[in-house]
């Protein structure tokens, strides 16, 4: 399979990754996930401001404009002949030799990576949801930049899948933040709640796109922290991320939301998330 390796895109045996690699020794480095439907990708212009804004909160300087970087990433759509799947790019400080706490000086390049995997999506879970558990949010406070640097949410991924559930809903002193890799929010009388964007939550690009479709469709959308008690007592609760679009969640610890039928302000709010694909990328 083809890869970005910085400015060229190369067969995946070929990419070296030195071991004082600053990706490697620290999580010094930043990356997206984003999704391609039907040859063409989704958000690519949100997914690219991100990227940018994430390396220059960290002073990272990224070496190939906006433009270039899309025009890579294209390319790769097309070398791999990926329909529909996720692209992960990754950049990395590059290598601090001998190891070194301090950034290196500005000479030094990043490493660039980007892998593509086809991945349909997934509708039958969409139409079923996914259990999930509430655990203390135990990250950073920087929890804006996208770095690779993911111990904490994979620990609490992790407590979630000991317990059978796809998600965790994370809290700090009982106010919900978001899931270990997803944005959350909660129904409740016909209104949306989310936590406010800041530095507790990752800025997520489905998140624009699914306040785009509720401002459409007449759901006030209310960006305030809001507490553990709000969230056992929602009329419906979804979670929502490039990879998952808008996921009703069925179940929160032992609490069931529903069995069968996801909440219908979820369920509108996942179809017009699907017209939206289908205006960028075609059906
Ligand atoms: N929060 C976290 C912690 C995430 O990992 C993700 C997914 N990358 C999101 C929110 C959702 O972001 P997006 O909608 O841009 O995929």
């Amino acid at each position: 399979m083809k890869v970005i390796w910085n400015s060229e895109i190369v067969e995946r045996s070929e990419v070296r990754i030195d071991p004082e690699d600053r990706g490697y020794q620290f999580g010094d480095g930043i990356y997206e996930v984003i999704r391609a439907y039907n040859k063409q990708y989704f958000c690519l212009d949100e997914h690219i401001d991100r990227f940018y804004s994430s390396a220059s909160k960290i002073e990272m300087h990224i070496p190939y404009s906006k433009e270039e970087l899309k025009e890579l990433l294209n390319r790769l759509l097309v070398e791999t002949g990926v329909h529909t799947g996720n692209v992960y790019l990754q950049m990395t400080r590059g290598i601090s030799s001998p190891r070194n706490h301090m950034y290196p000086d500005a000479a030094v390049l990043p490493m660039l990576t980007g892998t593509m995997t086809s991945v349909e999506r997934d509708a039958d879970q969409m139409s079923k949801g996914i259990a999930t558990i509430v655990t203390e949010d135990i990250r950073w406070l920087k929890c804006d930049i996208k770095m690779i640097s993911l111990l904490g949410n994979i620990m609490v991924k992790h407590e979630a899948h000991k317990r059978n559930a796809e998600e965790a809903i994370l809290h700090r002193d009982g106010i919900v933040t978001e899931c270990s890799s997803s944005n959350v929010a909660i129904v409740k009388d016909g209104k949306i709640w989310t936590h406010p964007d800041g530095n507790l939550i990752l800025p997520g690009i489905t998140k624009i796109v699914w306040k785009k479709c509720a401002e459409k469709l007449g759901y006030p959308v209310i960006e305030k922290p809001f507490s553990l008690d709000d969230l056992y007592d929602a009329d419906e609760v979804f979670c929502s991320s490039t990879t998952i679009e808008v996921m009703p969640v069925c179940k929160i610890g032992n609490n069931v939301l529903f069995d069968q039928v996801p909440g219908q302000v979820t369920m509108a709010l996942q179809k017009a998330y699907l017209h939206e694909i289908e205006k960028q990328c075609g059906k």
